[in-house]
């Protein structure tokens, strides 16, 4: 007999859900998964395989638990690239954004309390709320995706939710929040019940803007998420990082696991840390490819939803299903969100993209 997941007992909010996760297809242009598409530097290759083997003579020790010297290197990356001077003490990592999130709920959320989303958006904060434990609320967006600043406030207002999350440049639909709507969300949340705003930043290096590390002065209950997954090109290191109050840094040590961030992830994020001017080169040209594919898109007669981030969401499709599964067929996997009329493309090499456009041109000549 096979037993299946409904015959063990798991917890009832996770009965009859699915994993998350995009499909991984063996297919010659994949830009569904705002990967970075240029493979690391070889001279950067071999700096991770240095610092890996002296890290390798000390792995019978446990790692360094508080991540110091990668905290340090972070907050100097922040400082330098924001201009907003960011401390060791103000920065915290883990394994990729997700687990700072997971962390970030097991601290501020868990059963009794709620976070809210304006959706569409990143569908893993809703995941791991569920995964905690944390009620959610599904906030709303305007039609163009932005978020109505009324409503959302209302919404707030409402539901007096404990976690907050607002990601800018926003995923899977690429428009930024402007400043002054965060700014006006946080005080919001504030006036209904002290709570947490999370600021997802995963792709802010590739905006026209800029980051809104400046807004930590003075609000000691926001905190700003990023990643070393999209802009450095190290989906596969998985390390992401928050920048908050110090106070916060200290109250996600009660849910982290003692030495989570192994010594070679460790490491390897230090050595991507020493060539960050490289990597920043390359999200200047993918910037460049991804305003390329919006022009190229609204010229083809898509409509296409600005974009702040390394990827494009465009459409309209009567059944945006069955528009993903013709551009796949034609060798491009682009990802369908779920997001009604709408698909995502991540901005890949000038080639990649050039396949990407050609497919779409002929879905376009197909539908006219
Ligand atoms: N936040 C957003 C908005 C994302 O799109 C992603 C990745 N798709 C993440 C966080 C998580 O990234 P990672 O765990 O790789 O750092």
């Amino acid at each position: 007999m096979t037993i299946g997941i409904d015959d063990l007992p798991v917890r009832d909010e996770l009965r009859g859900q699915s994993p998350y996760g995009a499909p991984q297809l063996d297919v010659p242009v994949r830009l569904n998964t705002n990967e970075n598409p240029y493979p690391l530097p070889e001279p950067l290759v071999d700096r991770i395989a240095e610092r890996v083997r002296d890290a390798a003579r000390h792995l019978n020790r446990y790692p360094d638990r508080d991540a110091v010297e990668l905290r340090t290197r972070l907050a100097e990356y922040l400082t330098k690239t924001s201009g907003h001077r960011v401390g060791r003490a103000d920065v915290w990592a883990a394994n990729g954004s997700n687990e700072v999130i997971q962390q970030l709920l097991q601290t501020f959320g868990g059963p009794g309390r709620t976070a809210i989303g304006f959706e569409p958006s990143y569908s893993m904060h809703a995941l791991i709320a569920r995964g905690t434990g944390t009620g959610w609320i599904a906030g709303p967006r305007a039609d163009d995706f932005s978020i109505d600043l009324a409503a959302a406030e209302k919404a707030i207002a409402e539901n007096r939710p404990d976690v907050v999350f607002v990601t800018t440049p926003n995923n899977p639909t690429g428009n930024a929040v402007p400043a002054s709507t965060i700014i006006a969300l946080y005080e919001a949340a504030q006036a209904a019940k002290p709570s947490i705003m999370v600021v997802d930043e995963a792709y802010v290096e590739f905006s026209h803007g800029a980051s809104l590390l400046p807004l930590l002065d003075g609000r000691p209950n926001l905190v700003v998420s990023r990643t070393m997954s999209k802009a450095f090109g190290a989906a596969g290191l998985r390390l992401g990082y928050l920048a908050a109050n110090p106070a916060v840094v200290d109250a996600v040590q009660l849910v982290r696991l003692p030495y989570h961030l192994s010594a070679v992830t460790q490491a390897t994020a230090l050595a991507a840390l020493e060539h960050t001017d490289t990597l920043l080169g390359y999200v200047e040209q993918l910037k460049a490819e991804r305003d390329r594919l919006v022009d190229a898109l609204r010229a083809l007669g898509y409509e296409v939803t600005d974009s702040d981030a390394n990827f494009v969401q465009f459409g309209r499709f009567p059944d945006a299903h069955e528009a993903w599964r013709k551009i796949l067929d034609r060798g491009v996997l682009v990802r369908d969100n779920g997001v009604p009329g709408w698909l995502r493309v991540t901005a890949g090499t000038p080639e990649e993209n050039d396949a990407f456009l050609d497919a779409v041109r002929e879905l376009k000549k197909e539908q006219n």
